[in-house]
C-alpha cells in the first residue's frame, strides 16, 4: 500500500484499471476528459491490457463499452453530463436488456455551471433511465465507488452510474493505492447469443421492464444497509449548549461533494447537527431516509445540481431543499451558499452562529494584484479568430452565425456567432434558418461554424439533412486537427489512438464529399486575401442555381497543440507611435497579446504571450500594426 496524491479524475481512472476493466472509452468533455488520459497513464505504469479509446461521440463510447461487457468483460464509459443525453438512447435501453461483465458510466455533471450548457442532474437521467447511481463526495469515495459499482452491475446485471460532480472531479486528494493488488479478470468469457434479450421485441421489452423493476427493488433492499449511507455526527469543538441541537429539531441529508461541504460548514459552526450522508441517491434507500426525517421537526436535503434525493423522500412534509427554495433551485452550493443555507436554518431553531468568514486576506491580496477582469477569449494566435475576422469582414454584422460547441463559442464575444445550442447543431440550426427564411423573406446569409471534432461526432447527419433538404448555406468546418477545449485529444481525422498508436485517418474533406456537398474547399485561414475570395466564391455558389451547401474547411492547427507553421514562418509585429488607442483592434480581434494601456492612450502588445503569427495586421484599420522588419526599415 502507498499513499499517492491524486486528482479526482486520476483517482476514477485507477478504480478503473485496478479493478479489472478491460474497455474503457469516453468522448472529452469538462470536467470528465482527464478520467480517460488516467486509464492510459495508469495502465502502462501497471501493466495491464485494456483496450482505451476516445469515440468519435459519447453514444459510441457507450455502445463500444457495453458490447464489451455483453461479452463478459468489466467496462467503463466517462463523458460530460451533456454527453450523457448523447448516450441516453442507449442507456435507456441498456437498463432494460441489461449487462453481463461490470459496467459502470461516469457522467461527470457541472454545477455551476462553470464550463456547459446546462447544470443538469445526471443522478435525475439515472432515476429516469432506472439506472443505479453511486454520488461520490471525495477522489477517495470515488475511487472505491468504482469497484462498488462494477460488483453492484455484476450483481444484478444492469449498468450503474457513478456520478462524480466538478469539485470531485478537480479535487486533489491523498489516497490509498495498492499497486501490487491483481483484479478479478473473468477466464475467457465471450459473448453469447440470447436474442430474446440482446435483440429483445416489445413483447419481450416489456418483460424486460418488470424484470428490471425486480432489480431495482432488491438494489434498494441492498442501499438500505449499505455502508455508502451513514449518519455522520459532530464529535469535537461542541459546546454545551450547541450539543442541544441533537435534540431533534434540524437534521440534514446530503450528498456527493455537498455532504463535504455541509459537514465542514457544521464543524466551522461548531453546530453537531446529524448528517444522513447519502452515497447511493437512486434507487434512495427510501426507509432509512424516511426513519431519519422521523427524528427531526425539520430536515434539510442538501445536494446538487438538482432534487433526486429530495424528490424520492416519500413524506416530505418535514423536508425542505431545493423544492421549495431554502436551498437555490440554481448553482453550485458553494461553502458560502451552504454555509448561508445553514446558518438561516440554525437561526430558525434557536441556534445563533456567526456570519460566515470574510476572507480579507485573500480579498486584500487579489486586489494587490490590479488583475483587471476580462472575458474568456480565444487563444494568442488562434486561426479560429482569423477565420471569424475574414467571416465578419465578407459577411457584415447582419448575416446569420450559426455557431456550435468548441473553443470557437468564444466567437460570440467578436459577434461572430448568433447561436449555439448543442454538439452539431450549428449544421441543423443553419437548415432551419434556410428554410424558414422562405417563409419571412429573409434573404441575409447564413454562414455555420463547427469545429473538426464537433462535426465528426455530430454534424455528418446534420450536413446529410442539409443536402437532401435542398438548404444553401456556407459551412465552415474550422478544422484545428485536435479536440482543442478539452487538452487536445485525437478525433478520428487523427491519425494516432488514445494510446498514441497509429490509427486510420479520416478526412475530413472526404466525408463531406460522401455527404453529397458539391463546393468543398480546403484553405488556410492565416491567409486572409484567398480567404476572403474563397468566403465570396462559396456564397455565390450557394445563389446560384446548381447551388446548395458550400463547405470550407479552414484546416490550421490549434497553437497550443501544434506550434510548427507559426514557428518555421513567423511575423513579428509592432504597433507604430501613432497608434491612437481607439481599441477597434482589442475588440473586433481580441488577440489577449493586445492590450490597452492603463491611460488608454494606445494599444501594446504583451511580448510575454504574443505567438508572432503577424495575424493582427488586418486588425487596425489604420495601418498601424505593422512587421517588425518593416518598422525597424
Ligand atoms: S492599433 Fe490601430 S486599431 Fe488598435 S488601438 Fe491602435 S489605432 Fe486603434
Ligand atoms: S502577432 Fe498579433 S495576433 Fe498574433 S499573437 Fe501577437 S498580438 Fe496576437
Amino acid at each position: 500500500m502507498s499513499t499517492q496524491l491524486l486528482l479526482g479524475n486520476d483517482a476514477i481512472a485507477l478504480g478503473m484499471v485496478q479493478n479489472g476493466c478491460q474497455v474503457v472509452t469516453a468522448y472529452p468533455g469538462t470536467p470528465s476528459s482527464e478520467i480517460l488520459a488516467g486509464v492510459v497513464k495508469f495502465k502502462k505504469q501497471l501493466g495491464r491490457e485494456i483496450y482505451t479509446e476516445w469515440s468519435a461521440s459519447e453514444k459510441v463510447a457507450f455502445e463500444v463499452a457495453l458490447a464489451a461487457s455483453w461479452s463478459g468483460l468489466r467496462s467503463a464509459t466517462a463523458m460530460k453530463q451533456v454527453g450523457l443525453n448523447v448516450a441516453a438512447d442507449p442507456m435507456f435501453s441498456a437498463a432494460y436488456t441489461g449487462v453481463v461483465g461490470g459496467f459502470v458510466i461516469v457522467p461527470c455533471d457541472d454545477p455551476g455551471p462553470i464550463s456547459s450548457q446546462t447544470e443538469q442532474d445526471s443522478r435525475l437521467l439515472g432515476l429516469t433511465a432506472k439506472v443505479p447511481v453511486f454520488d461520490p463526495s471525495t477522489p477517495a469515495e470515488a475511487m472505491a465507488m468504482v469497484k462498488d459499482a462494477l460488483e453492484l452491475s455484476e450483481r444484478h446485471r444492469l449498468p450503474v452510474i457513478l456520478r462524480p460532480t466538478t469539485r470531485v472531479c478537480h479535487a486533489v486528494q491523498s489516497v490509498e493505492v495498492n499497486g501490487s493488488a491483481q483484479p478479478f479478470i473473468p477466464a475467457r468469457p465471450g459473448f453469447k447469443k440470447d436474442p430474446q434479450r440482446w435483440a429483445a421485441t416489445p413483447g419481450f421489452r416489456l418483460k424486460l421492464h418488470h424484470e428490471l423493476n425486480a432489480k431495482l427493488a432488491a438494489i434498494e433492499g441492498e442501499f438500505e444497509k449499505s455502508p455508502l449511507n451513514f449518519i455522520s455526527h459532530l464529535q469535537s469543538s461542541i459546546s454545551t449548549e450547541r450539543l442541544e441541537i441533537r435534540d431533534g429539531r434540524l437534521g440534514i441529508v446530503a450528498s456527493g461533494v455537498a455532504f463535504t461541504t455541509a459537514q465542514e460548514a457544521l464543524a466551522d459552526f461548531g453546530a453537531p447537527v446529524p448528517i444522513l450522508k447519502i452515497g447511493t441517491p437512486y434507487p434512495l434507500p427510501r426507509k432509512l431516509v424516511t426513519d431519519f426525517i422521523a427524528q427531526f421537526e425539520r430536515v434539510i436535503v442538501i445536494e446538487e445540481p438538482d432534487a433526486c434525493i429530495e424528490l424520492q423522500i416519500p413524506d416530505r412534509t418535514r423536508v425542505s431543499g431545493r423544492l421549495d427554495g431554502t436551498v437555490p433551485n440554481a448553482g453550485e452550493l458553494s461553502p458560502e451558499v451552504v454555509m448561508s443555507v445553514l446558518a438561516e436554518a440554525l437561526d430558525r431553531v434557536g441556534v445563533s452562529v456567526p456570519p460566515p468568514p470574510d476572507d480579507e486576506a485573500l480579498g486584500a491580496i487579489i486586489q494587490s494584484l490590479k488583475i483587471t477582469p476580462r472575458r474568456p477569449r480565444l487563444c494568442p494566435g488562434c486561426s479560429h479568430r482569423s477565420a471569424m475576422y475574414t467571416m465578419k469582414h465578407v459577411f457584415g454584422p447582419n448575416a446569420i452565425y450559426p455557431g456550435d460547441i468548441g473553443c470557437y463559442s468564444l466567437g460570440t464575444n467578436i459577434r461572430a456567432i448568433d447561436t449555439f445550442v448543442d454538439m452539431g447543431a450549428a449544421v441543423t440550426m443553419a437548415t432551419g434558418f434556410y428554410h424558414a427564411a422562405r417563409f419571412t423573406d429573409d434573404k441575409r446569409p447564413i454562414v455555420a461554424m463547427i469545429g473538426d471534432s464537433t462535426f465528426l461526432h455530430s454534424g455528418i447527419t446534420p450536413l446529410v439533412n442539409a443536402v437532401h433538404t435542398g438548404a444553401r448555406f456556407v459551412l465552415l468546418i474550422l478544422d484545428n486537427h485536435t479536440t482543442a477545449m478539452t487538452g487536445a485529444q485525437p478525433t478520428p481525422a487523427n491519425d494516432y489512438s488514445a494510446d498514441g498508436d497509429l490509427a486510420a485517418k479520416i478526412p475530413i474533406p472526404d466525408i463531406v464529399r460522401a455527404c453529397g456537398v458539391k463546393f468543398v474547399r480546403i484553405a488556410d485561414p492565416y491567409d486572409h486575401e484567398p480567404f476572403e475570395a474563397l468566403l465570396k466564391e462559396a456564397q455565390t455558389f450557394t445563389q446560384s442555381p446548381e447551388g446548395g451547401v458550400a463547405v470550407i474547411v479552414a484546416d490550421r492547427p490549434c497553437v497550443l497543440y501544434d506550434r510548427t507553421p507559426i514557428t518555421e514562418n513567423p511575423l513579428p509585429v509592432v504597433i507604430t507611435e501613432q497608434c491612437d488607442g481607439c481599441r477597434y483592434c482589442v475588440e473586433a480581434f481580441e488577440c489577449p497579446a493586445l492590450v490597452l494601456r492603463a491611460d488608454k492612450s494606445r494599444v501594446d502588445i504583451d511580448y510575454r504571450i504574443c505567438v508572432d503569427c503577424g495575424q493582427c495586421i488586418d486588425a487596425c484599420y489604420k495601418g498601424f500594426i505593422v512587421p517588425k522588419e518593416m518598422a525597424v526599415a
